[in-house]
């Protein structure tokens, strides 16, 4: 169902201002995890100031270690639900397990499935049931058939609104946290019709190289980017060492509607 042999034609999933697919290209951004009413209202704010239409911010974290901070549960849902109130942004926020598909989906406008979940076949099926959009992210060692048969798993349901976000992948190479390969956005669409999102703050793990990544991703076409965005970074409670600052988000956000507005005049 996800592919190009069914469906010939983009899809494009729109919510509220946020649209991505089939010519428009979506912005998303806002802390790795929510953390206080101030936090998040401040870097909501912000990252609508400089244009993005989606926020992030992770209420529910999957931690590689258990004594890492584990997220604020459903008080951060409510935080990110009075985000969008007030800003009118479409909130994006990771759910890590079927019990908690309810809970979450009647908060978020988006349901983001992690690449540590990217194969956890009960949760595709029933975000794909909750009807809501989802962003599937993929597995650091997935290949790009399992993560596309991961995207059936959901369509199945009939669910049709389902974006797919290369966050990168584990290779020998050690300079970046993960490896962020930008040749997933014409493969991809090459072989579905999904929107194609690419996060390099994750893909990177590092914020000196998220400006010229977003940049980059733009420019091969994705239909959308997703980064970290925090008021005061070296302070975050998690992922401050691949988080950019409002400053840094609002310059890149200029430089990659530049490279857009470059791209729609040429086309
Ligand atoms: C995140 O978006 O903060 C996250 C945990 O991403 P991933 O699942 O790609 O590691
Ligand atoms: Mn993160």
């Amino acid at each position: 169902m996800a592919s190009r042999e069914v469906r010939p034609e983009p899809s494009r999933v729109n919510i509220l201002d946020f649209s991505a697919g089939a010519g428009s290209v979506g912005f998303i951004a806002g802390p790795c995890s929510v953390e206080s009413e101030e936090q998040l209202m401040s870097s909501a704010r912000a990252v609508k100031a400089a244009g993005a239409t989606g926020l992030r911010g992770g209420a529910f974290k999957p931690r590689t270690s258990p004594y890492s901070f584990q997220g604020m549960k459903e008080e951060g849902l409510k935080l990110l639900a009075a985000a969008r109130e007030e800003t009118g942004l479409a909130v994006f926020t990771e759910v890590m397990g079927t019990a908690d598909v309810d809970l979450v989906a009647s908060y978020a406008d988006v349901l983001q499935v992690g690449a540590r979940n990217m194969q956890n076949y009960r949760l595709l099926e029933a975000v794909g049931q909750s009807g809501k959009p989802v962003l599937l992210k993929r597995g650091a060692s997935a290949t790009m058939d399992e993560f596309l048969l991961a995207a059936e798993y959901i369509l199945n349901e009939g669910n049709e609104h389902v974006m797919l976000c290369e966050r990168g992948i584990r290779t020998f190479e050690s300079h970046t946290r993960f490896t962020l390969p930008l040749a997933s956005v014409p493969y991809l669409h090459r072989r579905t019709h999904l929107p194609v999102i690419i996060d390099p703050s994750h893909g990177t793990g590092h914020t000196y190289m998220v400006h010229d990544m977003s940049v980059a991703a733009v420019a091969a076409g994705a239909d959308g980017i997703i980064l970290e965005v925090h008021p005061d970074p070296p302070n975050a409670l998690s992922d401050g060492y691949q988080s950019q600052t409002f400053d840094e988000f609002s310059r890149t956000m200029g430089r990659c509607k530049k490279v857009l507005a470059a791209l729609q005049e040429d086309a």
